[in-house]
This record gives C-alpha cells, structure tokens and sequence, in this order.
C-alpha cells in the first residue's frame, strides 16, 4: 500500500507516491502549466527512467486524472489499482492557529481551511482544490491535510503577537504564524535522531534556506519562536524577499513612486532580496559564479544574506539561553554551500558553535561539521517534507486499522 503525497500550487502538482512497507519512493512527479494546452507531465516510472508528456489541461481535476493513468498505466505501471493509495496527504500551507498537527479531512476541516484563505491567499484556494479534486476521484480514500503553519502553533504568545494594538489580533488574527513547519519538524526529528536523544530534551536552531527561507527556535523538541511572521516575507533575505525591514519604507516607497499597494507587494516578494540586491539574480549559484568575476553588487547580497542569518543564529541562541544542541542547515541553500555555513557561525565560537572547515567543505547528505570541541553540534540534514507527509498519513491508515 501507498501514500499518495501532493503539493497543489496554482498551476502546477507536485506529487509523491511513497511506499508505507518501507518509506521507499515508488515515483515523483510533476504537472506544470496547468490551464495551458501543453502543460507538461514529468515522473519517474521505474526502468523507463524519467518521462515527460505533453498535455492539454485546463484544470486540477485533469492534472489529477492524468496522474492517476500514467500511475496505473499497463505499459509501464507504478501501481495496477488505485485502491493501492491508502491515504493521500495534502501539503496545506495555512492552517491559522487552528491547525496544530496534521488532521483527517472532513467537511469542518475544509471549513476552517477556506477560513484561512484570507491569511493564505497565495496557497490555500489551491491546495484546497487538490482536496476538493481527491475527495471526488478516491472516494473513500483518507485524506489528510499537513499544515505548514501546525509545527509554530506552540509559540508562546510573547513571541507571536506583534506590537500593534491588540485588537489587530484579536479582530483580524494578526499574528505570528510561522511557515516550513514540516521541514523544521522534521528536521527536530531527524537532529534528536541523529544525537541519539530524545525530543522532549533536544533544542535547536534550525536554519531551512532554500529560495524561500526561514530559521526556528526548537525547546524540547518544540517551536518557541521562528522568523517568518504573519506572511513568509518577514526574517532572512531570500531569493526574492526582502525579510526583515522597516515598514515605514513602505508608505515612503509608495509616495515616492507613486506605486499601489500590488506593486509594493510585488517588490517586496518578487524584486527584493537576493534578486533585488544584485539586480542580476535569485539563485545564490549564479550569484557565487557573479561575485568569482568580480560583480560587486553580487557579493554584497550574498554578504547581506548572511550577515542577517548570523544576527538571528545569535538571537536564537539567546531565545534558547544558549542551552543548544544544534544548529541545523537544511534545504537547497543549506545543505549546499559550505561558505554560507560557515560564515553565518563565524566568530560565535563564544557561544561554543565552532565549525571545522574541512569537514564543512567536504560535507555530503547528513553530516556533523562541528569541531570535536564544540559545545553546540553544527548539521547538515537534508530535508524531506513529503517523507513526513506520508508519515503523519501512515500513522492515521495504521491507526484506523488498529495496528
Ligand atoms: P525552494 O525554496 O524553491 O524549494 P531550494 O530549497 O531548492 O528552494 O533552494 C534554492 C536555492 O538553493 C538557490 O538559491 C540555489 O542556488 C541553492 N542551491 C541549490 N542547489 C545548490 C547547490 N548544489 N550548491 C549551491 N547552492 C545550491
């Protein structure tokens, strides 16, 4: 039996198809384009290698069907019935502060889901069609939807609520909600796994930078405070967000160039950072290769870049009163670039973070490139949210079956 794992966007369906016997991979793929004539299908399917097939799909439900024949297709199938998936899990990305784990589908489910289409309004309406889409082609198959946001929900309050007046929050949820919470919880499990130690005693900081990127206080195996905020704009500098900033700017920029508030929003999600910075990119490869020829405005955002991920590296640290295990780099950025690594913990060896340079450059997969004699273990741990997806989706089909 299998765990179908899917990740709906709007235009395009990341899917998963992980084996619940072993956790193995038995295909991935992709539709893009969706709402296009040729939208492009992309999956492994075993000895065939990698396929590609070109579509006319105009919505979600024919992005679904056409997974689900290239699934089942007698040439070279993944699976010979359907009835093979167990349980679908959804990634979600905004649960609010309603969702605090991992929940079975239900009619109230997809409720409050649609409630926070407003807090969501990028991810949600999409994500809710690939429920919506599941629910009608796997019928009686359990649907389960992982949030991004459940893994913060245990901050407390000091750390979630802006300092606004706080009617904000209570009339218009304005708050802290936090974002790569599966990555970040399933980094926490694999650190406590790899230190031998249990979760309710490890505490970390983990650091996911990929594209998007985030950094999370762990206390007992639990998220206490993380930098993205109310959107997934605020904290690190990203490939195209500008993260923390004085909002004054905001108003100021808008007057000055006569800019609406679409165009302000755009700037700061999709012309700032990393991107915006260089004026050249969003890709931090591009942007090494940049800075090897000498483009100065290259190597400044990559400077930026880390210079503010080493300011909240440090804060975090004090957040956890220094009683740290670990930091942790995961995702594209983390677990590929050495140099990022070790600049973000340059000069903290006061707080007993002291990188081994060697091992650091030499680190492949799952690696420990603290010195023998650090206090606090440095990690890579490559990340893997649709492991835990279909995990938490397991763990329910387990359940319901009594096993
Ligand atoms: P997303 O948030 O879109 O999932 P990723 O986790 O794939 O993003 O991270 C994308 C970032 O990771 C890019 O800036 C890219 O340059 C960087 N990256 C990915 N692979 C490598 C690599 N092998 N070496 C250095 N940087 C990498």
């Amino acid at each position: 039996m299998y765990i179908l794992v899917l990740n709906s966007g709007s235009s395009s369906v990341k899917y998963q198809l992980v084996s619940i016997k072993d956790d193995s991979i038995a295909t991935r793929g992709c539709v893009e384009k969706i709402g296009s004539k040729e939208a492009i299908h992309t999956y492994s399917a075993g000895e065939q290698g990698k396929l590609k097939e070109v579509h006319p799909i105009s919505n979600h439900e024919e992005a679904l069907s056409v997974i689900f024949r290239a699934l089942t297709n007698p040439a070279h199938p993944v699976i010979s019935d359907l009835k093979q998936i167990a349980a679908v899990g959804h990634r979600v990305v905004h649960g609010g502060a309603k969702f605090t784990e991992t929940v079975v589908v239900t009619e109230e489910v997809i409720k409050d889901i649609r409630e926070c289409i407003e807090l969501g309004p990028l991810h949600n309406p999409h994500n809710l069609k690939g429920i919506d889409v599941c629910m009608r082609l796997l019928p009686g198959t359990p649907q389960l939807a992982v949030f991004d946001t459940a893994f913060h929900q245990t901050m407390p309050e000091h750390a979630y609520l802006y300092a606004l007046p706080y009617v904000f929050y209570t009339r218009h949820r304005v708050r802290r909600y936090g974002f790569h919470g599966t990555s970040h919880r399933y980094i926490t499990e694999r650190t406590a796994a790899v230190l031998n130690k249990a979760q309710k005693n490890l505490n970390i900081v983990s650091c996911h930078l990929g594209n998007g990127s985030s950094i999370c206080a762990v206390r007992g195996g639990k998220s206490v405070d993380t930098s993205m905020g109310f959107t997934p704009l605020e904290g690190l500098i990203m490939g195209t967000r500008s993260g923390d900033m004085d909002p004054a700017i905001i108003q100021y920029i808008m007057h000055k160039e006569n800019y609406t508030i679409q165009e302000v929003d755009s700037l700061l999600n999709k012309q700032s950072g990393l991107l915006g910075i260089s004026g050249a990119t969003n890709d931090l490869r591009e942007l090494f290769a940049l800075a090897e020829k000498k483009d100065q405005r290259a190597s400044l955002a990559i400077q930026m870049m880390v210079y503010r991920l080493k300011k909240y590296i440090a804060s975090y640290m004090g957040v956890l009163n220094g009683e740290v295990d670990a930091v942790v780099f995961t995702a594209g950025i983390g677990e590929n670039n050495a140099y990022v690594r070790e600049q973000a913990v340059e000069g903290l060896e006061f707080m007993g973070i002291k990188i081994d340079k060697k091992k650091n450059r030499a680190a492949e997969g799952e690696a420990d490139v603290a010195t023998a004699d650090s206090r606090v273990r440095i990690l890579v741990i490559p990340t893997n949210e649709e492991l835990l997806i279909a995990k938490d989706a397991a763990a329910y089909v387990r359940k319901r079956r009594g096993n």
